[in-house]
């Protein structure tokens, strides 16, 4: 079985209290987030509650996302911690469907798959803005960019440029 999913079976079978530990490592194209460039790990903490499965730990990824100003890829680590719940489908003790309410769901066999929360863990701990530890300029059209300042030697050949380009203005008007 994948390292991202774990049967709880015999843990559920358990009254409220004990604990497992697992470790977790999800390969980039389990949790379906473009930007991560590595599996995601870490270790988790399965608890039986009395009536879920809670989960909780540390997990680390790579991701790869564009520079702000040159939109270069920058590899970047992302942390982020689980905290979630699961519930079996049906109640090991009194029978009957369970409503999950905003806690996740165990499948059927009591598998606790923990792609969909690690997914959203890594979504959320991306960054909204990252950039490059290079030198690196705005495109000269980017968003919100102040336009590059021209090197002195290149100055008159700019001049120049902007010369010819507003007479040809001139030329099709
Ligand atoms: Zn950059």
């Amino acid at each position: 079985m994948a390292d991202y999913i774990f049967n709880v079976a015999r843990l559920l079978a358990q009254t409220s209290g004990p604990s497992r530990m697992v470790d977790v490592d999800a390969p980039a194209r389990a949790v379906d987030v473009p930007e991560l460039s590595g599996s995601i790990r870490g270790t988790a903490h399965l608890t039986r509650l009395s009536d879920a499965v809670l989960v909780t730990g540390q997990m680390r990824a790579r991701a790869l996302v564009p520079c702000a100003r040159c939109t270069d890829d920058v590899e970047i680590e992302l942390a982020f911690e689980l905290d979630d719940q699961f519930v079996p489908r049906i109640d090991p003790v009194r029978g009957g469907l369970v409503d999950p309410g905003d806690r996740w769901q165990l499948d059927p066999g009591h598998n606790l798959d923990l792609s969909q929360v690690l997914a959203e863990g890594a979504i959320s701990a991306l960054p909204p803005r990252v950039l490059c530890a290079g030198p690196c300029e705005a495109p000269w059209d980017g968003p919100a960019a102040s336009p590059p300042a021209v090197d002195p030697r290149l100055a008159p050949l700019e001049r120049m440029r902007r010369q010819m380009l507003h007479k040809d203005d001139e030329s099709h008007g």
